[in-house]
Order: C-alpha cells, then structure tokens, then sequence
C-alpha cells in the first residue's frame, strides 16, 4: 500500500550532547511562567496564567522513518530530549522548556518541543496495511471510528449514551471483533435485539472496519492537532474510510 507522501515540514535538530540538569519551565508568550519543579504541569505562577492545557497537549512520536509509533507527554519528550534520541521534529513548535545551565558551555539548555517528534532507530512498525495489525478493541475507540453516530439511525450522541453493538449478535456465535462491531445508541441496540440487521429490518449507514496501526493511534488520541492530523492522515492506507469520515463529520 503507497501512501501519500508527508507534506509537513520538518526540522533537523542538533540533539546531541543535549543537558537538562535541573529545573524547567515554561516560556510562553506572552506570559512566561516559571516553575521550580520539572513536574511543571500545575506550577505556582505569579500570574496563574499558566496554560496548563498546552503541557497536557500529547505529543506524536514516530520513528526515524517518520512512522507514527505513540502518543507521548511533555515529560516523555524532555527525557528523548535528554537522552539525544530526537532525530527531528514536525509540525508546530508547541512550547518551550527550559533547563539548567549545561556545566560544559556555560549557556542555559532549551527545548522547543514539536508537536511531532521522530526518534531514532527504525522500529518493526506493525504496518499501514490494513490487516497487517490487529489493535486491541475498546469502546473509546470504537465510538470514535464511528463519528460517534448511532450506525443504524445515524444521529449523534455522546459516549455515555453510545453502546457497542455486535452485527451478528455475540449470543448466536458472532464475534466480539473490529470487523462485526459497531456503534449504536441504545435505543437502536434494544430495537435490533438478538438479531441481524436484516432480521430486524435495520440498515447499517456504514460498514466496520479494523483500524490499521496509523488509524487506531489517531483514535487513540485526545485533542489532535490539525498537524498531527495531516501527519496521520498521510499514513492512512488510500483506501481508509477515515478520510470520508472525517471529511464529512468536518462539514
Ligand atoms: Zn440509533
């Protein structure tokens, strides 16, 4: 399967010989809060203007390749950071974290963290073909394959009111698997019963599908940027019904 190629831009980094020794914080315009303690996600700000909801921000980790591999916090990213395994970055610059004085220059170390970050060393990546992996099923992301639309009545709702719905039901042997589960509300998964779709005249508006590895790290994430979209998007197999999806849930 050839994917489109990644159009972001990226940005060597000089990562090596790289020091944080003590504190960091952060600086972000145009306040500039500092925090005395690395674990910076709810520091004493003189102003309380911290944006703690840009720490909170994950990050997209791939591999030197550029194969999306996890979603990582700040804290993650300072330690790769550290430890010199950031080849290069993507995307957007988030924040900046600032460390200690490195003992060999004498200069104060910074981090301009990425929302994209590959790492070096080639993984055995668990594939962009569709069936080359197989991600662990769950609600969460289940309900988010789906739009969060009920697939049989086709209205939205939230989580709490969304259930996982198997198409050949799970009592007359169907499996609980990507490919025979789907999301519907509730009222809709009481109506079809013990039945098939066909038996209780209902209508899927959409057929399942099992994520591939690039497809279920974006249903993992919370709050993905339109960066790291465009990242994941471009490593979505050609034929992925997540770029109608989201196109249409986007108008
Ligand atoms: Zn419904």
């Amino acid at each position: 399967m050839v994917n489109d190629p990644v159009r972001l831009p990226c940005h060597l980094i000089i990562s090596q010989g790289f020091r944080i020794l003590y504190s960091y914080y952060m600086d972000t315009s145009p306040h500039s809060v500092h925090a005395s303690q690395p674990q910076a996600e709810a520091p004493v700000g003189a102003d309380g203007a911290v944006p703690v909801s840009r720490l909170s921000q994950q990050l997209l980790r791939t591999d030197i390749s550029g194969m999306p591999l996890e979603w990582i916090d700040y804290r993650e990213a300072v330690r790769l950071y550290h430890t010199g395994q950031v080849a290069y970055t993507c995307g957007s610059a988030l924040y900046r974290l600032f460390g200690g004085t490195n003992a060999r220059t004498g200069l104060q170390t910074q981090v301009d963290v990425n929302s994209i970050i590959a790492t070096v060393g080639h993984t055995h990546s668990p594939g962009a073909r569709r069936g080359a992996y197989l991600p662990p099923l769950n609600n969460e992301t289940l309900f988010k394959r789906d739009g969060y639309l009920c697939m049989y009545c086709g209205a939205r709702f939230p989580s709490h009111l969304l259930s996982r719905d198997h198409i050949k039901p799970f009592s007359r042997g169907g499996q609980d698997t990507w490919a025979n589960v789907i999301t519907a509300c509730r009222r809709c998964n009481n109506a079809k019963a013990s039945r098939t779709p066909e038996e209780a005249g209902m209508h899927l508006r959409a057929v399942p599908f099992i994520p591939t590895f690039a497809e279920y790290i974006y249903l993992k994430g919370r709050r993905v940027l339109t960066d790291q979209m465009e990242y994941l998007l471009a490593h979505f197999p050609r034929s992925s019904p997540l770029h109608a999806r989201l196109h249409s849930w986007a108008h």
